[in-house]
């Protein structure tokens, strides 16, 4: 497991790795074990961790006690309240938000179709919502594919039109730095350079440590579960 703003003590941001056992969600009940083992390991009670269905689209939901555990259709969610909220990875990028001064946290699900269709700035746009100010705003980019291993074909590259230094032409191949895209987005929202740090871990390349869907092409998806939560 790799913690974030260790700093902060009053909140836990997690994320879990391969040997913690896949964290797949839904009507997934060969994982349910994994799941209640790192909750109970973290000293969380399942009926307090609220998770995104995800559907690599851009919608957030902002969470209260009352939502129901899972939210299906938006890939980000928000709160105010003393609730963890989930996401789960392999090779998308885990984004953990943290606004300390109004006490508001936010995850979210960051693969090329999110990023490209606005889950961060609709995260932030939450966040402000629930009275959140982008000054205070703290990011931290978790453990995904880098750009070494995210290559994408020709069909797609029209998508990232706006961030051309980000698409990388080596040979006969494309390779796209979505850190440096969801970076770009913050920075151009105005959350400060500073406020912002971005894992240099990629997916793909560490296999021992992390699943990664493109490495792996698994049968049955394996991922690894993002969680940040209000103590
Ligand atoms: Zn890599």
């Amino acid at each position: 497991m790799i913690k974030f703003f260790k700093d902060k003590k009053s909140i836990l941001a997690m994320m879990s790795e391969r040997k913690d056992g896949s964290m797949k969600l839904l009507e997934d009940d060969l994982n349910v074990e994994n799941r209640s083992n790192f909750f109970v390991k973290n000293g969380i009670d399942k009926e307090n961790v609220f998770m995104a269905g995800m559907i690599h689209d851009s919608k957030v939901a902002i969470v209260d006690k009352n939502s129901p555990n899972l939210i299906e259709g938006v890939d980000a969610l928000v709160s105010k309240e003393k609730i963890f909220l989930a996401v789960t990875v392999a090779d998308c990028v885990p984004v953990y938000f943290y606004d300390e001064k109004n006490k508001i946290i936010g995850v979210a699900h960051a693969g090329w179709k999110g990023i490209t269709k606005g889950i961060i700035k609709n995260t932030l746009d939450k966040i402000i919502q629930l009275g959140g100010d982008f000054g205070n705003i703290e990011v931290v980019l978790g453990p995904g594919i880098q750009k070494c291993h995210f290559e994408i074909k020709e069909d797609i590259v029209d998508k990232f039109k706006k961030y051309p230094q980000f698409v990388i032409f080596k040979k006969d191949k494309i390779f796209v730095d979505l850190f440096g895209i969801i970076k770009r987005q913050l920075l151009d929202y105005k959350i400060k350079n500073r406020n912002i740090s971005v894992s240099k871990e990629c997916t793909f390349e560490d296999a021992k440590r992390y699943f990664s869907y493109r490495r792996d092409k698994p049968e049955r998806v394996e991922v690894m579960m993002a969680m940040i939560g209000l103590k």
